[in-house]
């Protein structure tokens, strides 16, 4: 048993609590792993407001790290103590149909169609003044050891700075992915991008990697533009500086609406809330797609005007960025970032040590 820190969640709207924690042993196919690198992603908050489907607490959060192999457990073979991984927060069992599915990065054997917030075998490997505390997507990164089935950690290029590549576990993949796997963004094409954190940001980096001639960013915040500008984006806007509704200014802007639309906010209304459809009503009539990235808060709904589809527009979901297969791919865009091929280190607006978490929900909150 390992004795670290770890930023616990006792319950849902409290801040998080640094609290010394025991981490077991692996089990038989499972990997523990000291942590080098967390990010903060907004999902994480939609777990401490209590908004995450599934979630129960106490839980360990945090979902976006990267790590050094610390021991393994039986069984273990495609990994071994000091390699570096990112740990997944979607597995790849490699055999279930999802996985034999090249469109799919889902995974039966995932926690997503199990209780989440335990270990395959229905325990936690974590306690906290003999309490038993709950994983949070089996990886719960917000400590300084972490326990993660073999086939949800992904083993990547030794050379690859951790601090930088922590965002491949779950924003930049995701972002990314959205534009190029799920969105399949042709040359050529026009973008919109409502939101720009972490997450949108990095589907900006996909839909310019993918070759769209025109992104369009989009965000209530105008400090968020810079980097919007740097990544890609060859305009800004504010909805909040027009009188208008958005999908006019951007149906104005374009002649015949966007051809891809993303929604990374994860509000309703920017999501559909019709008549003022924001993400939904602002892409092309007949052939325009859009990616839902945004997480609703669990439980929510949303109504369409069924004839926005029945033109010919297609609208979508993605998790963790479509098609990747975590543990194959992840170390690719690893390799592709050590080329240069993309600059996600950008995306980094704060470094601060583990003890400061709260400070760095804080700085969230914010909109820094
Ligand atoms: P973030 O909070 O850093 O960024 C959200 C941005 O949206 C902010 O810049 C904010 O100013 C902007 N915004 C707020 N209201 C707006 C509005 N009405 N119009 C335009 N912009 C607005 O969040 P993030 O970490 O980048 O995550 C974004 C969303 O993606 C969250 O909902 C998160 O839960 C979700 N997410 C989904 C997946 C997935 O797999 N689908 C993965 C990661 C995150
Ligand atoms: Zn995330």
């Amino acid at each position: 048993v390992i004795r670290c820190r770890a930023a616990v969640a006792w319950a849902p709207g409290k801040p998080l609590s640094v609290e010394q924690v025991e981490v077991a042993p692996p089990k038989a196919g499972e990997v523990r792993i000291k942590l080098v690198a967390t990010g903060i992603c907004r999902t994480d908050e939609h777990l401490l407001q209590g908004c995450f489907p599934k979630a129960e607490f106490p839980v360990i959060p945090g979902h976006e790290g990267a790590g050094i192999v610390e021991s393994v457990g039986e069984g273990v073979t495609s990994m071994k103590p000091g390699d570096k991984v990112i740990p997944l927060c979607l597995s790849q069992c490699g055999e279930c149909s999802f996985c034999r599915n090249p469109e799919s990065n889902f995974c039966q054997k995932s926690h997503i169609s199990e209780p989440q917030n335990l270990l395959p075998d229905k325990t936690s490997r974590f306690s906290c003044k003999g309490k038993q505390i709950h994983h949070f997507l089996w990886v719960s990164t917000f400590a300084e050891y972490t326990v993660v089935p073999e086939y949800a950690v992904a083993k990547i290029d030794p050379a690859a700075p951790l601090d930088k590549v922590c965002l491949f576990s779950c924003g930049f993949s995701t972002g990314y992915g959205a534009a190029i796997n799920t969105a399949k963004v042709k040359p050529g094409s026009t973008c919109a991008v409502f939101g720009l954190g972490g997450v949108g940001l990095s589907v900006v980096m996909g839909c310019k990697a993918a070759g769209a001639s025109r992104i369009i960013a989009v965000d209530i915040n105008k400090d968020k533009f810079v980097k919007a500008k740097q990544l890609g984006a060859t305009d800004c806007i504010n909805p909040q500086d027009f009188k208008k509704p958005v999908q006019e200014v951007l149906t104005e802007m374009t002649g015949q609406g966007v051809d891809y639309s993303f929604e990374v906010v994860g509000h309703a209304d920017t999501m559909v809330a019709f008549p003022q459809t924001a993400s939904f009503a602002s892409f092309n009539m007949s052939t325009g797609v859009c990616v839902m990235v945004g997480e609703l808060d669990s439980g929510s709904e949303i109504s369409i005007d069924p004839t926005l589809l029945l033109t010919g527009r297609t609208w979508k979901g993605t998790v963790l960025g479509g098609s990747w297969k975590m543990r194959e791919d992840i170390p690719k865009l690893v390799s592709s970032y050590l080329e240069k091929k993309f600059n996600p280190d950008l995306l980094i607006t704060h470094t601060l040590p583990f003890a400061k978490v709260n400070e760095g929900f804080d700085l969230l909150h914010a909109g820094k």
